[in-house]
């Protein structure tokens, strides 16, 4: 057997139950599978992937706190810090009710690479809890974040672990947690990013990830002498990802016409009006359906079913697994180009092979979501330098980041003869550093 299944098989075995991390170290190891064959046996001898694939520490606690009706809730948190070889260890902290050990795992693993990406220097991370905000009142979720960093503050710091957002958690709730840090730890540093713009935020931070999406998706059209204007897109989510995808797409010309929240889809024939979807999902915390009613060229459909509508680009923003293989079916019948995770994970390995053998062009997320992490990264140099950059400045780095991870994803896959593989190029461009600083540091 090689050494590549070998760890594959044994991380699975010691690892039972946590079916996201399984998917993800799968598809890690297929795709960097050339790369450890030209170095298979001082890889194996210092255990290099199974070091890899092994979290440095895995932390889960209790997080008590009382409700409105003065009802004590119990739920878990959890900080994951994967693997700190270039840098202090980093990424979002999730707040929803599916959150386990593995998904936050398969969440740190994949952070690994996209850090590594950037080009910056952060190592990979992730957390969350099983905590669900939605339908909290403001005071229940502050007392919740507050008792989730009463516990964490102590294993996080500007130059150990600096988490952010991810799916539940904000600007509300990383406002309320870096409160609370400060208050704990008596510092005020960068220990967070995603904050307000008044307490140390980036601006661009909220944009990051949907505009460095389009960023990606622009290079990757033009290196296949494609045109995003006048292009229809099909978009899934409609949180921070989905919203800022949205509106860097129609400033590049191009017609998004679906949103989601994970009840219902929205088809807007005359293109989404993003004014009023941050409207409805930042400041009113609504429902979709809410939009149907208040715009006429909108239809609102419950359940799934973003990916039947015929879309020329397709750009899954919501959460992992959400493009199966019927619907990578779907819109490879109806003449899709190509198709751009905004989410992490959010195509399964079947519907990514389909997508692929079909000739769709494929960005995986860990490239081309990977602009909210590096905004982050710029959040803590500003911090660093207690110095504010312009909108304009942050967003110019951003572009330059993106354009160069699209860059190098697609350098690695040709230097491994793997032509248009986007996923295995991002891999391994991104595994590569990783595993050059892992054995400079010697076996730790
Ligand atoms: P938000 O919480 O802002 O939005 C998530 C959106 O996805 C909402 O519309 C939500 O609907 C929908 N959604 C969540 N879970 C499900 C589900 N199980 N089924 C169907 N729909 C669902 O999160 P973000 O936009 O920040 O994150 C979206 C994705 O992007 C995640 O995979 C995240 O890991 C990834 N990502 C985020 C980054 C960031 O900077 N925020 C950076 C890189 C990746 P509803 O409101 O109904 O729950």
């Amino acid at each position: 057997m090689s050494y590549v299944d070998e760890v594959i098989e044994t991380i699975i075995e010691q690892n039972p139950g946590e079916a996201e991390f399984h998917q993800a170290l799968r598809e890690v190891m297929e795709s960097i599978r050339v790369v450890v064959e030209e170095n298979e046996e001082e890889y194996k001898k210092n255990a290099l992937l199974e070091r890899l694939a092994n979290p440095e520490r895995q932390i889960k606690f209790r997080v008590p706190w009382v409700d409105d009706n003065g009802q004590v809730q119990v739920n878990t948190g959890y900080r994951v810090q994967f693997n700190s070889a270039i840098g202090p260890y980093k990424g979002g902290l999730r707040f929803h009710p599916s959150v386990n050990i593995g998904i936050i795992k398969f969440l740190g693993f994949e952070q690994i690479f996209k850090n590594s990406l950037t080009g910056l220097p952060i190592g990979g991370g992730k957390g969350g809890s099983n905590f669900d905000p939605k339908g909290k009142s403001d005071r229940e979720v502050m007392a919740f974040c507050q008792s989730f960093m009463t516990e964490l503050y102590r294993h996080i710091g500007a130059d150990t672990d600096v988490p952010a957002g991810d799916i539940g958690v904000g600007a509300r709730e990383v406002g309320f947690l870096f409160g609370q840090y400060k208050r704990l730890s008596n510092l005020y540093e960068g220990v967070l990013t995603g904050k307000g713009l008044t307490f140390g935020g980036s601006l661009t931070r909220t944009e990051a990830t949907g505009y460095g999406l389009l960023y990606f998706t622009n290079a990757m059209l033009k290196a296949n002498d494609i045109d995003i204007a006048g292009k229809t897109i099909a978009v899934s989510g409609a949180g921070n990802v989905a919203i800022y995808a949205i509106e860097k797409a129609q400033q590049l010309g191009g017609k998004p016409v679906t949103c989601s929240d994970s009840t219902g889809w929205i088809y807007d024939s005359e293109g989404i009006d993003v004014e009023l979807l941050k409207e409805i999902k930042e400041v009113k915390r609504e429902r979709l359906t809410a939009y149907a009613k208040a715009r006429e060229s909108a239809e609102y459909h419950e359940g799934k079913g973003v990916w039947t509508v015929k879309c020329d680009i397709a750009l899954p923003c919501a959460t992992q697994n959400e493009l199966q293989l019927e619907d990578a079916k779907s819109l490879v019948e109806n003449g899709v180009l190509a198709v751009a995770e905004g989410a992490n994970m959010p195509t399964t390995i079947e519907a990514t092979e389909y997508l692929q053998e079909n000739d769709v062009l494929f960005a995986p997320g860990k490239a081309s979501n990977a602009g909210g992490v590096a905004t982050s990264a710029l959040e803590m140099a500003q911090n660093s330098q207690r110095l504010s950059w312009t909108f304009e400045e942050v967003d110019a780095k951003l572009q330059n980041i993106m354009e160069n991870i699209f860059a190098n994803a697609a350098a690695a896959a040709e230097e491994y003869g793997l032509d248009k593989n986007y996923v295995a190029g991002a891999n391994i461009a991104g595994f590569k550093k990783v595993v050059e600083a892992m054995n400079a540091q010697g076996i730790v």
